[in-house]
């Protein structure tokens, strides 16, 4: 089965006020096993709330969420949030890590709240710092790290706990450019090396090329690029 599937998701905000917005009108979306798909949107298209709702932040009015074959529809929190913790992984422009925990330590906690045994959080940790090229800076707190190694490490956690799925949005948007080419180049090498799915948002035409399909989010549905 796909890793995620969408199936004619709508979303209004304010319903019944003046200010109602249809942002979402049947979306329809799958990500395949080890497919990397590029969403683009235009600015208030509804590309967070879609990312929102892919990740069990947010529910749907109506429509399906699966995840990993699962039908999350109808599931309570707890349901929910367990799917979240152990099978998505998010990655934002802004890298969102604890500024008073070196970049290993901010690693290795989201694995310890999955109760993994440290001794094995640590190794997991470490070796995705290493993989992605920041495994010397690894006992430095954020500030003391350029943004480009910042968002390394916010993938590194992001992936910690191995989840299935990775959802991205603008995940190099906050870098210039060719820090960003470079940044987005490891960070597709380390989700192909973890066999990882992936939706990722980017209003960068020359970084969605590089995925495996791109789609955009148009009038609250997915159109083919
Ligand atoms: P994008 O990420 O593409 O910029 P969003 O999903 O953040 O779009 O928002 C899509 C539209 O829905 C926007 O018009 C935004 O103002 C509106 N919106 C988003 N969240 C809410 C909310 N919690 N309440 C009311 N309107 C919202
Ligand atoms: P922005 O809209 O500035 O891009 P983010 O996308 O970083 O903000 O976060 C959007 C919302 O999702 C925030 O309200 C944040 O609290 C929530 N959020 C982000 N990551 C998680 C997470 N892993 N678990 C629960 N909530 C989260």
């Amino acid at each position: 089965s796909d890793m995620l599937s969408l199936n004619q998701i709508r979303k209004t905000y304010n319903a019944g006020k003046p200010n109602e917005v249809d942002v979402l009108r049947g979306v329809d979306l799958t990500v395949a096993r080890g497919e990397i798909v590029g969403l683009i949107a235009p600015s208030g298209a509804g590309k967070s709330t879609l990312l929102h709702i892919a990740g069990l932040l947010d529910l749907p009015d109506t429509g399906t969420v699966r995840i990993n074959g699962q039908d999350m529809t109808g599931q309570g929190d707890k349901t929910r949030t367990a799917m979240r913790r152990a099978g998505v992984g998010f990655i934002y422009q802004f890298h969102h890590l604890l500024p008073e925990f070196t970049a290993l330590d901010n690693v290795i906690l989201p694995q310890l709240a999955n109760a993994v045994p440290e001794r094995e959080a640590r190794d997991r940790a470490m070796n995705l710092l290493e993989k992605v090229g920041v495994g010397k800076r690894a006992s430095h707190r954020p500030s003391a790290l350029s943004g480009g190694e910042q968002q390394r490490v916010a993938f590194c956690r992001a992936l910690a706990n191995k989840p299935g799925l990775l959802l991205a949005d603008e995940p190099t948007g906050n870098l210039d450019p060719t820090t960003s080419a470079l940044v987005f180049d490891v960070l597709m090498g380390i989700v192909r090396d973890e066999g990882l799915s992936a939706l990722i948002a980017t209003h960068n035409l020359e970084l969605a090329a590089k995925m495996d399909r791109v789609v955009r989010l148009e009038d609250g549905q997915i159109v083919p690029v």
